[in-house]
């Protein structure tokens, strides 16, 4: 496993990273979540040995990433923010060139290349340069480099920042395959992202961290969490006040034009009760209904809670937020 115990990072009189600890066990795919400037890459490069912590202590497999910083760094993949590479080498080149600076010679260097060119499905780009290649394809240089040597350990620093939809989706479908067997750190500032590939979230605000839960335990402490969510094709005036009415209900908040209720239970336990009661308003009512369902919670607004509750004047948190 990899552990991590009271990592600091201080630049200057300003502390990026304040102290964190936890540890990860193969199988976890942990997603570092939080805003711009929280700490996530600064975090992960410390965890990676690329750069030095203030304090605190890194141990990868047993192996102290200060102490034994080969044998440590010969476990980790490590995708930096932004996937640099030398833009002037072709695909082939470079990919050759992390081979043998992982230790690979001949014929075992040329098979480490061509699997990560068919996992990565880089074969129509092999012959480029880097320079040349779409965002994409760019970031996947940047995934087979870091898995050349098939690590235990895959730290990704915002591996989909940048990418058109159909890339994401890719790119966290990889992520999902690699991922068996293996310790993966993924940052992100995309909520949805967590859900799609994490086994487990931290949110981490002004260097610190504010939660280490799964997804749906997240999804759990949200205002919306057991909420009936209903949406109607059309909603005269009453519709909100007989929503209002019912038994159970705290609030109701309408959007989408007067034709949707997010309906938030008093108690999340009656939750079901107040499910059917809406379901009968409806029959009563003669309600045309485009969606009805008990949501499981917003993400967003537990990240919301959570980072701005950390710093109510942090301006950067609010851009993320929004
Ligand atoms: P994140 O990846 O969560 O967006 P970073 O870890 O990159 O955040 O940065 C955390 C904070 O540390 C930011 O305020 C950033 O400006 C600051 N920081 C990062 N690197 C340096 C550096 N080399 N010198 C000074 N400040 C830095
Ligand atoms: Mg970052």
């Amino acid at each position: 496993m990899i552990k991590i115990e009271n990592l600091r990072k201080t630049y200057g009189d300003f502390t990026a990273v304040k102290n964190i600890s936890f540890s990860v066990q193969p199988g976890e795919v942990l997603g570092f979540l939080g805003p711009n400037g929280a700490g996530k890459s600064t975090t992960m490069k410390m965890i990676t040995g690329f750069i030095r912590p203030t304090a605190g202590f890194v141990s990868i497999f047993n192996y102290d990433i200060e102490k034994a910083p080969v044998a440590a760094k010969s476990l980790i993949g490590y995708l930096p923010e932004g996937a640099p590479a030398y833009g002037d080498m072709l695909v082939s080149q470079f990919l050759r060139f992390i081979a043998e600076a992982r230790g690979f010679t001949g014929e075992e260097k040329q098979r480490r290349v061509d699997h990560v060119v068919e996992r990565l499905a880089l074969e129509t780009m092999v012959n480029r340069p880097i320079d040349n290649l779409s965002k994409g394809f760019k970031r996947r240089v940047g995934i087979a480099q870091a898995i050349i040597h098939d690590p235990q350990v895959l730290i990704l620093d915002e591996p989909t920042d940048g990418l058109d939809p159909n890339q994401k989706h890719q790119v966290r479908e990889l992520i999902r395959g690699l991922s068996k067997e293996k310790i993966v750190i993924i940052s992100t500032h995309i909520l949805e992202e967590v859900a799609a590939v994490c086994t487990r979230a931290m949110i981490i605000a002004e260097g610190t961290l504010v939660a280490d839960a799964t997804p749906a335990e997240l999804e759990s402490r949200s205002r919306y969490h057991r909420a009936i969510r209903l949406a109607l094709t059309h909603a005269d005036d009453s519709a909100l006040s007989n929503l209002s009415a019912l038994k159970g209900v705290r609030t109701v908040e309408v959007s989408d034009e007067n034709t949707g209720f997010t309906l938030i239970p008093v108690n999340t336990d009656h939750s079901s009760e107040l499910f059917s009661a809406v379901t009968q308003l409806v029959a009563s009512q003669g309600w045309s209904v485009k969606a009805l369902y008990v949501e499981s919670g917003r993400l967003d607004d537990v990240f919301r809670q959570l980072t701005l509750l950390e710093s109510a004047r942090d301006t950067e948190a609010m851009e993320v937020v929004q």
